[in-house]
């Protein structure tokens, strides 16, 4: 038995392969495999269809929305966001609060001005900087909603005057928002929603339609919205893995149920974390995340055993990211509460051998 918490790719439900799997060898009992269909075809078309309705009744969004999988990371949109929406005469206000939002910065100064309105780098980004203005002339405000690396998480949508903009790639449903306060989110999809490859995009029609021209086919928004997200061959495979997922998000009750295991999840994590005195949290209290949870331990050279125990246990992806180190505990829509449990049973009787 296999614990999984990786940071990305990671676990998705049981369900999810299992029916993964059985369309590899038959299609919906079409004798042809998932991946030998034609995109174009009615069968794959529904596939898509029935995924764009799931995230819309999901996400609860309204009319005026679009909903595209597109190809790529999210580091594709990075660059696509800016390269439709800013120039060399507009600026775009980005907050610098972990490694990744700090990369679609650098992204977006190859197309236009940036501000970046805070930044917590100076402490190694252990917060979100909890005080700046975002100027009412910029063209977007760019956020990143959970800092999958640093273990943070925004709690609020920052109010904003101008097109708000997320990066949700790491906690997009797995708690309940006002999706549609925001005019573009984007999410790849290989932590929340599904299989490596592709990009949820939930964006204003009325926002894609001021984007720049003149950019390559497959970088305008407005030829996939036109397109319905088959400009080209979409990633098929990928797609029909978020279509299983949104199903099975579903069946157990949408986000509102699946914040109630999050919430379950996490607390259980931290509360344990905060109880063991050879444990360290790094990251400031209210900013802590649902998803992803870092910590060290105060005892450097206790790292490696501590490492060794979780591998007997059946447990992969608890070693932090290379730029941060110490642990990292990913707590994905996915990963089940047992696994959780199995994990703080662990950190006690370490905590007791060793403390
Ligand atoms: C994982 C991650 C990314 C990068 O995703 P790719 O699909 O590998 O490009 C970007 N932003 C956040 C918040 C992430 O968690």
């Amino acid at each position: 038995m296999k614990h999984n918490f990786n940071a990305g790719p990671s676990i998705l439900p049981r369900v999810v392969f299992e029916e993964a799997s059985r369309a590899i060898l038959d299609f919906n009992g079409t004798g042809l495999s998932i991946l030998e269909i034609g995109h174009r075809t009615p069968l794959f078309e529904a596939v898509l269809q029935e995924a764009v309705s799931l995230v819309k009744e999901l996400m609860q969004l309204k009319e005026d929305k679009e909903v595209l999988f597109l190809h790529g990371g999210a580091s594709t949109q990075f660059f696509q966001l800016p390269m439709n929406f800013l120039s060399k005469d507009t600026t775009a206000a980005y907050l610098d609060a972990g490694v990744w939002g700090s990369k679609a910065i650098k992204e977006a100064k190859l197309f236009g001005n940036v501000k970046v309105v805070a930044s917590s780098k100076e402490t190694q980004y252990d917060r979100i900087p909890d005080s700046y203005s975002v100027p009412d002339d910029a063209v977007y405000f760019h956020y990143t909603t959970n800092n999958t690396i640093e273990g943070t998480q925004m709690h609020a949508i920052p109010a904003v005057n101008i097109p708000l903009v997320a990066d949700m790639s790491s906690d997009i449903l797995s708690r309940e928002m006002d999706f549609n306060r925001f005019d573009f989110i984007y999410a790849g999809a290989q932590k929340n929603i599904g299989a490596a490859g592709v990009n949820l995009v939930v964006a204003n029609k009325g926002f894609l339609e001021k984007g720049n021209t003149g950019i390559p086919s497959m970088m305008e928004y407005r030829q996939h919205v036109a397109n319905g997200s088959m400009l080209n061959t979409p990633p098929v495979f990928a797609i029909y893995v978020c279509l299983l997922t949104l199903r099975w998000l579903k069946s157990i009750g949408g986000v509102a149920a699946m914040e109630k295991i999050n919430e379950q999840k996490a607390s259980l994590l931290y509360n344990t974390l905060e109880s063991l005195p050879i444990f360290h949290l790094p990251v400031a209290p209210q900013d802590r995340s649902l998803m992803n949870a870092v910590f060290t331990m105060k005892d450097p050279d206790l790292e490696a055993s501590f490492l060794q125990a979780c591998k007997e246990e059946g447990m992969v992806g608890v070693k932090g990211h290379r730029s941060v180190g110490g642990f990292r505990i990913s707590l994905y829509n996915a990963l089940p509460l047992s696994s959780v449990e199995t994990l703080t049973t662990l950190m006690k009787h370490f905590a007791s051998k060793h403390g």
